[in-house]
C-alpha cells in the first residue's frame, strides 16, 4: 500500500480486519480518521488563513497605488475552516497592470494560476493555499466587498429584498431594475441604508435571523476584544505549559490590558500534561503572590483545569478546589464515549466554574465526543456554571453553534486561550470571533467583567449549593 486511496480501499475491503491485531473496532476508527483527515486537506483553520491573508495584505499595502485593501469571504465571516482566500483591492485603473505584477510575482507565491485584468490567482507557500486577489473601481467597494464576503444564503435574501424594492444588486452596485440607474455601491453602509436595514457585521452574515433583525435596527451590539479584561486558561512549566509564572506574568503585564489572568495547570491524573497534586498546587499559590509582588499587581489568579474523572468525579478534593478563585473542569480521557452524564456531574460540583473545551474534537484530527449540548446547557444554567470558548485553533470548542445556543438558554461563556506559550495569548481573537458568530455582546461573557464580578458569580454558585438552609 502506498497512498491514502489505497489504504481506504483496503480498510473498506474488511482485508485489514483480516490481519492479526485489527479489529472490526479499530478498521472503523482508521476510516473516520482518513475521512476527517480529507476533510482538513481541503480547507485550513481559520488561524492558518489568517495568518497568511496577514502576511499577503502586508506585503500589498507595500503598493501605494492600492487604495483599499481587505480580505473577504469566509476569512471575513471567520467561519472555523477556510478553503480559498480572496482579497479585495481598489485602485486607479491605470494601476491595475502593475499590481497584478506585483502580486503574482511575490516571495510567498510558488505557483500563478492566473493573471487577469481584474482578477489574479496565485498559489502560495502557505499550506498550498490559492489566493485570489480582485482590482475593484472605487465606486464598486461597497458592491464588491458585499458580493465576495457572503455567505451566499445571505446575499441571496438581500438580492430578495433589493427585487421587492425595485433594486438589482451585483458586485458593481446596486441599479434600478426600470432605467439601470446606479443608486449605491461605493460602501456597504450606503447598500443595507439603501436596502432599509443596519449594516450586518461579517461573522452574523449566514442567513440566521440576521437580516430580520437589521431590518428592525434591533441587531446585538457584539463583543469585541477590547471588551476582554482577562484570559481565563493557560498554563505555565508547572504542568505542560513553557514559561514560568514570572515570564507569563510579565508578558501579559506588557502586551495586554488585562486586569487578570487565571492560571490553570493540569491535575495529577493528567500524567503526560505534567499534572499537579494538591500539595503542588499548594506551593503553586505561593509562587502566585510572589509573582503578583514582584510585578506590582495582583495580575496572577488562582486556578486549575481539574480533570473530570471516568466517573463524573473531579481530581482534586473540594477542600483544594475551594482556595481556588477559578475553576475550569475538562476532560481528557475516554473520547470513545457519551460523556454527558460525567459532564453533568462535573456541573454539580460547587466549586466548577466552567467546563473547559466541552466537545474535545480537534478540528481535522478528532472528531467531538458524544455528549448531548442541550441537556448540558439545562444544567450549567441551573447550576451556576459557565461554558468555555476554547481558544486553541484546533479545538474552537464550543463552536459557533452551541455558543449560539448556550447564549439563548442564558448560560455566560467564558474566553480562554489554553496558551502553553507566550504566542497563544493571540488566540483570544479567536474565541472572539466564535463569541462573535455566536451573536455574544460583552453581556453574554463573564470575562468582560471586573474580577470582583468574576468572584461574585464564584460565590454564587458555592452559597447555592453549600447553604446550610440547604
Ligand atoms: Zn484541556
Ligand atoms: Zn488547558
Amino acid at each position: 500500500m502506498t497512498t491514502r486511496g489505497e489504504l481506504k480501499e483496503a480498510l473498506e475491503s474488511g482485508k485489514v480486519e483480516e490481519l492479526k491485531g485489527f479489529g472490526e473496532k479499530s478498521v472503523e476508527n482508521l476510516l473516520e480518521g482518513l475521512k476527517e483527515k480529507e476533510k482538513a486537506d481541503r480547507r485550513i483553520l481559520l488561524a492558518e488563513a489568517l495568518e497568511i491573508s496577514e502576511m499577503m495584505l502586508n506585503e500589498l499595502e507595500k503598493q501605494k497605488s492600492i487604495l483599499r485593501l481587505e480580505v473577504a469571504g469566509s476569512i471575513r465571516r471567520k467561519k472555523e475552516t477556510i478553503g480559498d482566500i480572496d482579497i479585495l483591492a481598489t485602485a486607479d485603473s491605470g494601476e491595475w497592470a502593475s499590481i497584478a505584477d506585483f502580486f503574482t510575482s511575490m516571495e510567498s507565491v510558488t505557483k500563478v494560476i492566473a493573471r487577469g485584468e481584474t482578477k489574479s490567482s496565485v498559489i502560495v507557500e502557505h499550506h498550498d493555499r490559492q489566493v485570489d486577489l480582485r482590482l475593484i473601481e472605487e465606486d464598486a467597494w461597497g458592491a464588491a466587498l458585499l458580493y465576495f464576503t457572503g455567505s451566499k444564503e445571505h446575499n441571496i435574501q438581500l438580492r430578495k429584498i433589493a427585487k421587492d424594492k425595485g433594486f438589482k444588486i451585483s458586485e458593481y452596485g446596486m441599479f434600478t431594475v426600470d432605467d439601470d440607474e446606479k443608486v449605491a455601491g461605493k460602501t456597504e453602509e450606503e447598500l443595507y441604508d439603501q436596502l432599509g436595514m443596519q449594516w450586518i457585521p461579517p461573522e452574523m452574515r449566514e442567513n440566521n435571523g440576521e437580516i430580520e433583525l437589521a431590518r428592525k435596527d434591533a441587531l446585538p451590539e457584539l463583543v469585541q476584544g477590547e471588551h476582554i479584561k482577562g484570559d481565563m486558561h493557560f498554563h505555565s512549566d508547572w504542568s505542560d505549559g513553557t514559561n514560568s509564572l514570572e515570564e507569563l506574568a510579565r508578558y501579559l503585564d506588557e502586551h495586554y490590558p488585562y486586569d487578570y489572568a487565571v492560571v490553570s495547570d493540569h491535575s495529577k491524573s493528567s500524567r503526560i500534561a505534567g499534572g499537579l497534586t494538591g500539595e503542588e498546587f499548594e506551593k503553586q499559590f505561593e509562587e502566585i503572590e510572589q509573582v503578583n509582588d514582584a510585578i506590582g499587581r495582583p495580575l496572577l489568579k488562582r486556578g486549575v483545569e481539574v480533570d473530570i474523572l471516568a466517573d463524573g468525579s473531579l481530581d482534586l478534593d473540594n477542600g483544594l478546589l475551594e482556595k481556588m478563585e477559578w475553576v475550569t473542569a475538562s476532560i481528557h480521557s475516554r473520547f470513545n464515549q457519551d460523556n454527558t452524564e460525567r459532564i453533568l456531574k462535573a456541573c454539580e460540583n460547587p466549586f466548577v466554574n466552567v467546563i473547559g473545551h466541552l466537545t474535545g474534537r480537534l478540528i481535522g484530527k478528532r472528531r467531538e465526543y458524544a455528549v448531548d449540548l442541550e441537556k448540558v446547557i439545562h444544567k450549567a444554567r441551573e447550576t451556576g456554571t459557565a461554558l468555555e470558548i476554547n481558544a486553541q485553533p484546533e479545538r474552537m470548542d464550543l463552536n459557533d453553534d452551541a455558543v449560539r445556543a448556550a447564549r439563548e438558554a442564558g448560560v455566560l461563556l467564558v474566553a480562554g486561550t489554553d496558551s502553553h506559550d507566550l504566542s497563544s495569548f493571540q488566540y483570544m481573537d479567536l474565541a472572539i470571533s466564535i463569541a462573535r458568530r455566536g451573536w455574544c455582546t460583552a453581556k453574554n461573557m463573564l470575562n468582560t467583567r471586573s474580577w470582583e464580578e468574576v468572584q461574585a458569580f464564584v460565590k454564587q454558585k458555592r452559597d447555592q449549593f453549600l447553604s446550610p438552609s440547604k
